[in-house]
């Protein structure tokens, strides 16, 4: 449980915060860590407890967003994935130094 800074209303911690940032967000116009300290932390270990071997549902972001494109489709797209690469590889390089 973890209490609100704003309030002082108790509230579930759990892997996703979705009611703690609905509340900071709906009730405070806040952010999540302005509300509850800390909360993004616990997710995150809650997360990595249970979130070991399968897919955990982590929320926020767009869901079934990883799975790639079609076999046919990916051979012609080996090309300019090399090439997509090979330009990335060179940024990071840039952006190193
Ligand atoms: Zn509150």
């Amino acid at each position: 449980m973890l209490l609100c800074t704003v309030c002082q209303l108790e509230m579930k911690c759990t892997k996703t915060n979705t009611e703690l940032k609905l509340h900071a967000d709906s009730k405070h116009g806040k952010q999540l860590e302005e509300c509850f300290p800390g909360a993004t932390k616990i997710a995150e270990e809650l997360l990595a407890a249970v979130g070991k071997g399968k897919d955990a549902d982590v929320g926020g972001g767009g869901k079934g967003s990883s799975s790639g494109p079609p076999k046919a489709d990916r051979k012609k797209k080996d090309g300019l994935d090399d090439l997509l690469n090979s330009g990335l590889d060179a940024f990071k390089k840039k952006g190193k130094n």
